[in-house]
């Protein structure tokens, strides 16, 4: 009951205010998840709260000389809801690639098909689904199940055999054949949709613009190339000791416990055919436990390195963290350094949360694009990787391990990456690095929609909705709250909503409760609302009875941010005033700042480069010319 801390006579009035609680607006269809328990107005998954759950079994061999991609796969799907499910929607998210698909960008012509994903083999609790109960459309298969219904609590298992050609146009974002024999594969098996409590199954398709939604599962994945290539993917490899000759497994082995970067194989050595153990052909082994995707990689040149780092004091337990990249990538010989520093940092002071996955790869391909435990990130030479490493690695905690709907919520997980990729490479690399992003052009612009409007309804304005004004937003609460009380409302938000789907709200309510402070004064302007960050010096005016000079901070814009100001005295002297964004809480639109007794104003210069206002031209005593 975060609204209520103010005397128990209020808790009490606030206990029969039921259903209203929150004074930040609810979108009517969001009001059901109350009333139904799956969510609580103090930010708690609701006692009736419930998750659907998936467990994949997949055997798929990819051709590197014709790009194709085949594979069969068993999904066991538990029905945890309390619902009777009359259908079962499969994401074929390469059928953006089938003629006539939406798309948020073009694609190159020739990665179009007909068919898109080819289905060869489709059956349901061991039945062969009839074509009359499949429907194609947009990037979902249909499951019809009106004869055959999923009930309540029950398990289902569906069997699919499958194929594509890998996509290899320069459109082709975030899947990459970045070479005749390196390729990095996502959005590549059948996957099932979410089915949640706020809206049944999900209905946004995959267009190549909103990311991931993506439901919890369990993978246990084997991936065959021809002799030569290595194969690195979401989870734990099974079995290197069936792939890797002894020099080459003690390397990997030895990686695993390493404070220092190690070369599990360089580029030479894996093409002198000494790294693998001769025999008879095999399938590289990968598991992974509670991840929303699995995503995989491949080539027969890259080079390996690989370390690790504690990523719990508690227990001691490790991250083994790997970079795969071309000789040519010249950044990339610092990347797994950097990846290991970064995720120690991520464990241990932002989020300040033991890093959740065993196992970290950075992929040299095509983008900057984050999977479980996978990156998928272009090489940034000359300039440092490091922004790049730390944003796509912090993807981990959101959307991943906290399973955030991205589609309609993007700033819950590109907001916090911006967040930490700022603030770890700023900390990292001794304050040169790590960068702001550029919210102050255009703020309160008419492409500067509030994060609120869901990301799916967004085109042009979604970069800004999803990263700048976001990732603003949360610089402003670590200075409003302080690292303590934000540290604690980040973990106790991440110890609710673990292998969860959070939504907004969730989001806001806990962070009220845990703060012990009614933020919707600032979730409303920075989330909800039109606007722009705009404060203003004015003064210096004389104090007679206090003996000193008043600066007045006047507030133009709506949206809050803090005062800092930095003051030089006639003297000589200098003096910094900072105040939180909690100053304007009230609604007030000025703030006095009273100067050093006896002194006078030299100049006065407000703002911060950290610090969004649209007009910096009258943050300055005396007014620059
Ligand atoms: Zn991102």
């Amino acid at each position: 009951m975060f609204r209520c801390f103010y005397s128990l006579a209020a808790l009490v009035f606030c206990y029969t205010m039921l259903p209203a609680q929150t004074t930040l607006f609810l979108p009517r269809n969001l009001q059901k998840a109350y009333d139904n328990g799956t969510r609580s107005w103090d930010g708690n998954p609701g006692p009736k709260y419930w998750q659907n759950r998936a467990q994949y079994t997949i055997t798929a061999k990819l051709d590197p000389a014709t790009r194709r991609l085949s594979g069969e796969e068993t999904i066991k799907y538990f029905n945890n809801s309390p619902d009777t499910l009359n259908r079962l929607r499969i994401k074929l998210q390469h059928d953006r690639y089938r003629k006539g698909a939406q798309r948020a960008y073009d694609v190159t012509a020739s990665d179009v098909s007909d068919e898109g994903m080819a289905i060869e083999m489709l059956e349901f609790n061991g039945q062969p689904v009839d074509e009359k109960n499949r429907r194609r459309n947009t990037t979902f298969l249909d499951i019809g199940l009106k004869d055959d219904p999923i009930p309540p609590g029950s398990t289902v298992e569906l069997r699919v055999k499958w194929s594509y050609t890998l996509p290899a146009g320069e459109d082709a974002a975030r899947e990459c054949v970045c070479d005749s024999t390196t390729f990095f594969v996502p959005y590549w098996y059948p996957q099932v949709a979410v089915y949640d409590d706020l809206s049944g199954w999900a209905s946004h398709p995959y267009t190549g613009l909103q990311e991931f939604y993506h439901e919890f599962a369990d993978y246990d994945v084997r991936i065959s190339l021809p002799p030569g290539f290595q194969v690195w993917a979401t989870g734990e490899w099974q079995n290197a000791a069936d792939f890797l000759e002894n020099t080459y497994l003690e390397r990997w082995n030895a990686a695993h416990r390493a404070a220092d970067v190690v070369s599990v194989f360089s580029e030479a050595e894996l093409k002198s055919g000494a790294v693998y153990k001769k025999g008879p052909a095999r399938a590289f082994h990968y598991k992974a436990a509670d991840v929303p995707d699995f995503a995989f990689a491949t080539s027969d040149h890259y080079n390996w390195d690989a370390i690790s780092t504690v990523v719990d004091d508690k227990t001691g337990r490790r991250t083994f963290i790997s970079a795969v990249y071309n000789t040519a990538s010249t950044d990339y010989r610092e990347v797994a350094r950097i990846a290991a520093d970064g995720i120690r940092l991520m464990s241990t002071y932002l989020p300040g949360y033991p890093f959740p996955y065993p196992c970290m790869t950075v992929f040299n391909g095509n983008d900057g694009m984050e999977y479980p435990m996978m990156c998928n990130d272009a090489s940034t030479a000359p300039r440092s990787p490091m922004t790049l490493t730390v944003h796509e690695i912090s993807h981990t905690y959101f959307p991943f391990m906290m399973g955030i709907n991205e589609q309609d919520y993007a700033w819950m997980d590109e907001g916090w990456a911006s967040f930490f990729d700022y603030t770890l490479s700023d900390s990292l690399s001794g304050h040169t690095l790590g960068r702001v992003r550029s919210y102050s052009p255009i703020a309160g612009t008419d492409n500067d929609v509030p994060p609120m409007v869901r990301s799916r309804n967004l085109s042009t304005a979604y970069r800004n909705a999803s990263y700048q004004r976001p990732q603003n937003a949360y610089l402003t609460l670590l200075d409003l709250l302080g690292y303590e009380s934000f540290h604690r409302c980040m973990t106790g938000y991440m110890d609710r909503w673990k292998s969860k789907h959070p939504m907004p709200f969730d989001f806001f309510n806990t962070w009220n409760e845990i703060s012990g402070q009614n933020l919707d004064w600032f979730w409303r302007p920075w989330f909800f609302e039109w606007g722009y960050p705009d404060l203003g010096v004015q003064g210096p005016v004389r104090d007679e009875a206090a003996n000193c000079q008043v600066l007045l901070i006047v507030r133009k814009g709506n949206i809050p941010v803090p005062v800092h100001v930095e003051v030089e005295y006639t003297d000589g002297s200098k003096e910094i005033f900072h105040q939180t964004a909690a100053v304007w809480k009230d609604g007030k639109q000025q703030f006095r700042i009273s100067c050093a007794r006896g002194k006078q104003v030299k100049t006065a210069t407000l703002g911060l480069n950290t610090i969004p206002d649209v007009d910096r031209s009258d943050n300055r005593y005396p007014e620059q010319p």
